[in-house]
């Protein structure tokens, strides 16, 4: 048998290795030109008034929920349906995270369950873009003013994806993205943080160098010498170096492409399942052009085990995105229980992410859908 075909995975050119190998062979391996490079193509893409890089998707959400200044006491509403590191990030702030359920759909935080599950002490409401699809941004912000809180959007799915014509990234008080290898677009391991106010967007970079303030103008010890920088509030170092920066520039030159691809392969397994009996494609507003992440196939029935079986015995490597965050044992030993969210524990049951990257070949997409028939019907 022929290796697993993976669910997701980079697309690699001759011009993202020749753009890293010429960072290799110049002066700055990290905190050099790339950086800045990269952070303003981000800026251009996505139309965030600024974009701070990150090292990975997770470091991009700590980065953002200390920017927004949460700690013990606050709350943080959130969706269970997505991956652990968007409610872990504000726990290690020492924050509350309330579990707000998802669209029978979409999957994506329900508006009126998260209006539901705001207090007096929400401090951020962060969405999650399941699979590429934009959460229903105009009513979460709606509920975040309500209750007086920033919004953040986890789009670590969702870079390229358009929400009534406006982009990811403008859509948020900060937006994450994340470009680990199976993501829309990749640097290995890295993110970024994207700010639509430069005063959050400002506290986000500092967070991610250390809290290290360099401007004179800000020092409490301005006179202490050319070398000097204060820490103000303390951070970490997030940097993503040079070498990294270079290829996420080399990927984002390439994103429309990407977008294109996706979407094609997304139409495809659309008109080719939608009609089959025991399974549902994703849903899709009207209003929202995804960058698509995954495809997210319900398998109805209670087969999802079954169909999962046949689809990894035949070679398709196909994965389960997710298990909701209060399922996990850590969570649990904090008091989540099983049963609060039914409509993202319901998705859950349901779910199978079939094989969605770029360089996915025709004949492997129509393996993937064949397999998926045979599954279906034995
Ligand atoms: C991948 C992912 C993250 C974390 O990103 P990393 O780059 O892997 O740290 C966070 N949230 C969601 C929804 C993700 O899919």
């Amino acid at each position: 048998m022929s290796a697993l075909l993976p669910y997701g995975r980079q697309s690699i050119s001759e011009g993202d290795i020749d753009a890293v190998a010429a960072v290799l062979r110049g002066d700055w391996l990290t905190t050099g030109p790339a950086v800045a490079e990269f952070e303003q193509a981000l800026v251009n893409f996505t139309g965030a008034a600024t974009c701070v890089s990150v090292t990975s998707g997770t470091a991009a959400l700590h980065v953002a929920y200390a920017a927004a200044g949460i700690g013990p006491g606050d709350e943080v509403v959130t969706t269970p349906l997505t991956f652990a590191a968007t409610a872990s990030c504000a726990i290690l702030l020492g924050a509350t995270v309330v579990f707000a359920d998802v669209e029978e759909d979409t999957g994506n935080l329900d508006a009126q369950a998260a209006e539901s599950a705001v207090t007096s002490r929400t401090k951020v409401v962060a969405a999650v873009d399941f699979a590429g699809h934009p959460a229903e941004m105009d009513a979460l912000r709606k509920v975040a003013d309500g209750a007086g809180a920033l919004l953040i959007e986890d789009a670590a799915h969702s870079i390229g994806s358009l929400y009534h014509d406006r982009k990811v990234g403008t859509l948020a008080d900060l937006t994450t993205f994340s470009f680990f290898p199976t993501k829309n677009m990749t640097t290995g391991e890295g993110g970024a943080v994207a700010a639509v106010d430069p005063v959050l967007g400002q506290r986000a970079a500092r967070f991610h160098n250390h809290g290290l303030v360099r401007d004179r103008a800000e020092q409490r010890y301005p006179d202490e010498g050319p070398w000097h920088q204060e820490v103000h509030e303390v951070g970490l170092n997030y940097r993503l170096p040079d070498v990294l920066c270079v290829l996420g520039t080399s990927q984002l030159a390439r994103i429309d492409a990407f977008k294109a691809r996706r979407r094609e392969i997304s139409r495809r397994y659309d008109e080719e399942l939608a009609d089959l009996d025991g399974v549902r494609v994703p849903a899709r507003r009207p209003y929202v052009d995804p960058m698509w992440h995954l495809y997210p196939l319900r398998v109805l029935g209670g087969r999802r085990r079954e169909v999962f079986d046949k689809l990894r015995a035949a070679g398709i490597g196909v994965q389960v995105n997710y298990i909701p965050v209060y399922w996990h044992p850590a969570f649990e030993d904090m008091g989540y229980r099983r049963g609060m969210c039914p409509r993202a524990e319901a998705y859950y049951l349901e779910e199978i992410s079939l094989p969605m990257f770029v360089d996915l070949t025709e004949d492997d997409q129509s393996r993937v859908i064949d397999a998926v028939r045979r599954a279906l019907a034995g």
